[in-house]
């Protein structure tokens, strides 16, 4: 059973007071607080397992690699990817979307297509718009309609054999809007092209399939589920990690160096140059078995309710507008009130303790299709509550009323 108090209980973050106010954090959809269970385990690696991986005989790196090999195990289960080898740990969202926009300059030609959608973050676009420029393609873009939901007959539309790839977010940061990404896939591969999933918004509330969905790549950070920040996965389809040529070279990623030519190492330590982020591979691991222990169906149901409680809050103060409507839709909502600059709101509920993220959540083309010059975001997580959801709403009418 899902117990709020409880789930509380496990964040010593909360506690504290924020300009003599209990904080109350709305922000995160910019990144998740870290329960007592993750914040130790960062700890525990430190205090007694520390050591380089996959290259020491001596007992302290047989265990950090035995921790490490055991954390990629258990986000290969979590995700239901097909081999353990193809679940890359990288630094982040970011990270693992330019490891794919990079190697596809191999698969891209001068005319080919690249498709994003209109409401990408900044990392799902400028690597692809890079891409373009290095290869001499075109790249498309899969519009919305005015509740922030793609217009699904337009993508199809799009779609042709000079498409190579589909990168589109399994979840809008700035919009909430979750889509149809199985729809997705499943027409990007009908004319041939691969799928590349941005899932940095989904990993902290639902439980992605990798063989259900059937993507070629799907990519989330650990900072945002509860894990260590640079901490993250890209997830690769065996077949396309093969063919894939290597990101960055360096240690790990080699079989043999020679001055004349080198040879490259297996899946997944290919793509894995240099010395990673041990501890926080490790510990994504601890923060992914969290989750399961709250339960991912729990997290969903629960945050759900916030996000209907807080609608219906926010949508009662006058002149207050939401930005992203659509049917299917996380707990993020993003909010403007006629007149008065979203900094400002964020400024003043601020000094009520209460954290929100105000501007354009790197998604500039979404705030100008919606012609603001940015929003406030307030993005409730399963540790949130409805009191606090009513310490904003009271929040922002003292702020409508001081600013406006
Ligand atoms: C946060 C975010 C990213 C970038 O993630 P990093 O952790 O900064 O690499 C990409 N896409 C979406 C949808 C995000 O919310």
């Amino acid at each position: 059973m899902f117990d709020i108090n409880k789930v509380r209980e496990d964040f010593p973050i909360l506690n504290q007071k924020v300009n003599g106010k209990p904080l109350v954090y709305f922000d995160n959809a910019a990144t998740s607080q870290k329960p007592q269970v993750v914040i130790d385990a960062i700890s525990d690696y430190y205090s007694s397992i520390n050591a380089n991986i996959h290259r020491g005989v001596h007992a302290l790196s047989q265990l950090a690699t035995d921790a490490y090999e055991v954390s990629r195990l258990k986000i290969q289960k979590h995700i239901n990817a097909k081999h353990s080898h193809e679940v890359l740990f990288t630094t982040g969202t970011t990270s693992g979307i330019n490891l794919v926009a990079s190697g596809f300059s191999k698969f891209v030609k001068e005319g080919d297509k690249v498709m994003v959608s209109a409401m990408e973050h900044h990392s799902n676009i400028v690597p692809w718009q890079m891409l373009c420029e290095r290869a001499g393609a075109t790249l498309l873009v899969i519009p919305m309609n005015d509740k922030g939901e793609l217009i699904l007959e337009e993508y199809e539309r799009l779609l042709d054999e000079q498409v190579k790839i589909v990168a589109v977010n399994h979840i809008s940061n700035s919009l909430g809007t979750i889509n149809p990404i199985k729809f997705i896939i499943d027409k990007a591969h009908a004319v041939g092209a691969a799928v590349l999933i941005d899932g940095a918004q989904a990993a902290p509330h639902l439980q992605p399939d990798m063989q259900a969905l059937d993507c070629d790549f799907y990519t989330f950070s650990g900072h945002k589920a509860c894990g260590p920040t640079g901490s993250g996965v890209l997830y690769g389809k065996e077949k396309w990690l093969n063919k894939l040529p290597p990101y960055q070279g360096g240690g790990e990623m080699i079989k043999e160096v020679r001055f004349e030519k080198s040879t490259y190492a297996e899946l997944p330590h290919k793509f894995e140059a240099g010395t990673p982020n041990i501890e926080g591979g490790i510990v994504l691991g601890t923060a992914i078995d969290y989750l399961n222990q709250v339960g991912l169906h729990n997290i969903m149901a629960y945050e759900q309710e916030l996000l209907s409680y807080g609608t219906q809050k926010l949508q009662e103060i006058e002149g207050l507008k939401i930005i992203g409507t659509a049917e299917n839709k996380t707990s993020v909502i993003s909010f403007n009130i006629d007149g008065i600059h979203p900094y400002d709101i964020g400024a003043i509920v601020d000094k009520m303790g209460i954290a929100v993220r105000t501007g354009h959540h790197c998604t500039q083309p979404v705030m100008e299709f919606f012609n603001v010059p940015g929003t406030v975001r307030a993005s409730f997580s399963f540790y949130n509550t409805k009191e606090e959801i009513d310490a904003l709403a009271a929040a922002v009418v003292k702020a409508k009323n001081m600013l406006g």
